[in-house]
């Protein structure tokens, strides 16, 4: 898949606005900076995340009882959408599709919604691991192994995401010689 700079562009200046640099992205505070409440709660079956505006104001709902590495990436998610989609929709709700598009690349979304979800998902991406540090964690290796799954686990616990999410960044960023 290639690399859409203008989403990165979007997440990067979301972090340099409130200079947050270091490992793992804050991203719960990230939300609260740019005015959006945050609750968890129990969505319901698959429900992963909510991002609800009404009258200018902005929440996010996440689901507590999911790993707190997809409760991370779900709110860096709805951050995607509240970036990148907040004139066209009100409200986003977020079933385990959102998430198996980017793991499986399944198709079982309605294709008008596949392009936002796509969209949020490389947000969540560029956002909770930022092209220029991943670079720079990879280059500290001095030989990164691709294949070795260390490797990619010691990585996925630095950014504190999923080792899916973490490998599919970095041969994303590799496929688009970015690293
Ligand atoms: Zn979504």
């Amino acid at each position: 898949m290639t690399i859409n700079s203008e989403i990165e562009s979007a997440a990067q200046r979301l972090l340099d606005a409130h200079r947050l640099s270091s490992l793992p992205v804050a991203v719960e505070e990230v939300a609260k900076k740019a005015g959006i409440n945050l609750f968890p709660f129990d969505l319901g079956v698959d429900v992963s995340g909510v991002l609800h505006i009404t009258n200018g104001v902005a929440n996010i709902g996440y689901n507590p009882n999911e790993s707190k590495v997809r409760q991370r990436f779900t709110i860096a998610h709805e951050l995607g959408h509240f970036t990148l989609h907040h004139g066209s929709e009100r409200v986003f709700v977020d079933n385990e599709n959102y998430y198996q598009f980017i793991m499986f690349r399944t198709t079982n979304l309605a294709s008008k919604d596949l392009k936002k979800e796509q969209e949020a998902n490389a947000f969540a991406a560029a956002l909770l691991m930022p092209q220029a540090i991943v670079k720079k964690e990879i280059q500290a290796y001095n030989g990164f192994d691709f294949s070795d799954s260390t490797m990619i686990n010691e990585l996925a616990k630095k950014f504190e995401v999923s080792t899916q999410a973490m490998s599919y960044r970095i041969i994303n960023l590799a496929e688009n010689n970015l690293l």
